[in-house]
């Protein structure tokens, strides 16, 4: 039986602002309008520790005009059902302020709140296992598999697994890992990382998709109807998660007064995971506690209306204790958390409930895809997270930003990410972390602004070259800036001039008509 308040329109967030209908945001992805196949553009070219070039491969998924466009208007829409969501909760501003201070109080607590989830999660019969990082938390997974026998393994979609390299590893020991997450079970099979941390395959198009399935499943090429598409992968996959001998998920969250912890999705894949074999191993990065089941209720509100602007997940799935017969393990993964917590200026990050909703406002992200960050984590947040990783190789990623902010106001947990990538920033050029020719930029402007007649000079000339020169000479491969930007029309005057010109006549009062800029 339905539940009254399912059928009222009444419920909440069912209707946005303008009276239309808020359905699930990946049930309403549209259809390719073309048939023209257009080859899917592939992410960032990974050398070893070598400094990731995003803008390369931004410049690659721009130029594949199918993709792009389905991308922006896709994550946009994601954005704009967050808004409408948002605004059917007057309080969502103070529920955002809770939560910040929420993990705020709980990191500052981390080292009793773990201990006291360790405990109650053992008391439940649950094995709790520590791992310093990505290896060690690989070889401990790796250990309940050998012990029990186990050759394979089916996944729920796990963020902190990619971070530890954890399918690899699993194939160099000859464990079969088989995602159960639709999204992310297409790029297992396409041999690519998630480019998304809610939604791993968003910047594929439905042809990509056919043509993966082709490749593996032997299914119709030319057909992208949904629905076959997901029946093709369900008829596949079922067998391999009947007969798994292990089931292994992650957590949205992690409570320490019970030792329990909680899973969102949509397709119930993590129950799958969880429930089907007997075994469940549980990988928890350890800031994912918070401290009490009451606090649960101020995140589970924020979490999916920012993700996907649904009022909740279909599935918010507690977990507790090993089912009968069965045994559970947790691992509480470290991987740079400890370190990052002593950092002044970035421990905040740490707040981050992955939503992913300021990926979907970023306009570097809408239009170049997640795949161009070459990291495990992408946007706004993965500028901030990739380079506590290895400073080196995501020393360019914090100069792909435009810094407008937007994606601080979504936060629904606060995180000043804006002012945290710019002050990357500045580490990345106190640490020499830049490119050579980027630092003598740089050092060269620092000198410019510091001189304000020099400065009005050199804009006075730039706004006449702007006007001037051949488009040859400002867009080129030599001024990479330009690559996926378009340069602003030069005013006819700047604010300076104008503003000099009015108050010496004595009549500033109206706005330069061509829009002036300093
Ligand atoms: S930084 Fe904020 S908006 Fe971005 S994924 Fe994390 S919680 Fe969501």
């Amino acid at each position: 039986m339905i539940h009254p308040d399912l059928l009222s329109d009444h419920r909440e967030g069912a209707v946005g602002q303008d009276g239309q209908r808020l359905d699930h945001a990946e049930g309403t992805s549209r259809p390719m309008r073309s048939r023209i196949r257009e080859p899917q553009p592939r992410g960032a070219r990974v050398h070893g520790s070598s400094p990731i070039d995003q803008s390369e491969a931004a410049a690659r998924f721009i130029a594949a005009t199918e993709h792009e466009k389905m991308h922006d208007e896709r994550l946009w829409d994601l954005r704009k059902k967050r808004d409408r969501v948002m605004h059917c909760i007057e309080e969502w501003e103070e529920l955002r302020e809770l939560a910040s201070q929420i993990k705020q109080h709980t990191l500052a607590n981390l080292d009793q709140y773990l201990e006291q989830f360790e405990a109650a999660a053992t008391a439940n019969g649950v094995t709790v296992h520590w791992a310093a990082d990505g290896a060690e938390h690989n070889k401990i997974v790796h250990g309940i598999l050998r012990d029990h026998g186990a050759k394979t393994l089916i996944k729920s979609k796990s963020m902190l697994t990619e971070e530890c390299g954890m399918r690899s590893y699993m194939a160099s020991v000859g464990i079969e890992v088989i995602e159960t997450d639709l999204g992310e079970r297409i790029q297992q099979l396409d041999n690519e990382d998630p480019s998304h941390v809610v939604v791993p395959a968003v910047h594929k198009l439905r042809g990509d998709v056919a043509e993966v399935f082709a490749r593996e499943f032997g299914t119709d090429p030319d057909n992208d109807d949904v629905h076959y598409l997901a029946e093709q992968q369900r008829q596949a996959t079922r067998p391999l998660i009947l007969g798994a001998d292990a089931g292994m998920t992650g957590a949205n969250f992690a409570v320490a007064e019970t030792g329990s912890f909680v899973i969102c999705t949509n397709e119930g894949n993590a129950d799958l995971s969880a429930n089907v074999p007997r075994l469940h191993i549980a990988s928890i990065g350890i800031e994912k506690l918070i401290p009490r089941i009451e606090h649960l209720g101020v995140f589970v509100r924020l979490l999916s209306r920012s993700a996907l602007g649904s009022p909740m997940t279909q599935y918010t799935s507690h977990f507790r204790a090993p089912r009968r017969g069965g045994e559970m393990h947790i691992v509480l993964v470290d991987n740079g958390r400890t370190a990052r917590l002593g950092m002044e200026e970035f421990w905040t990050s740490l707040k981050c409930i992955r939503c992913g909703a300021c990926m979907n406002t970023y306009p570097v992200y809408r239009r170049s895809g997640g795949l161009s960050y070459g990291a495990t984590y992408s946007g706004p947040i993965g500028l901030i997270l990739d380079p506590t990783f290895d400073r080196r190789k995501y020393s360019a990623l914090p100069f792909s930003s435009s810094l407008n902010g937007s994606c601080s106001n979504v936060c629904p947990v606060k995180i000043n990410i804006h002012e945290q990538i710019f002050a990357w920033r500045k580490v990345m050029s106190e640490t020499h972390e830049i490119p050579l020719m980027k630092a003598a930029m740089m050092k060269a402007a620092g000198e410019l602004l510091s001189q304000p007649a020099l400065y009005r000079a050199a804009i006075t000339a730039a706004d006449s070259a702007l006007r001037h020169l051949p488009k040859f000479l400002i867009y080129n491969p030599i001024n990479t800036w330009t690559r996926g930007r378009e340069m602003p029309e030069a005013p006819k005057q700047t604010f300076h001039s104008w503003w000099k010109q009015h108050r010496m006549e004595g009549k500033a009062g109206a706005a330069p008509q061509d829009g002036g800029g300093a």
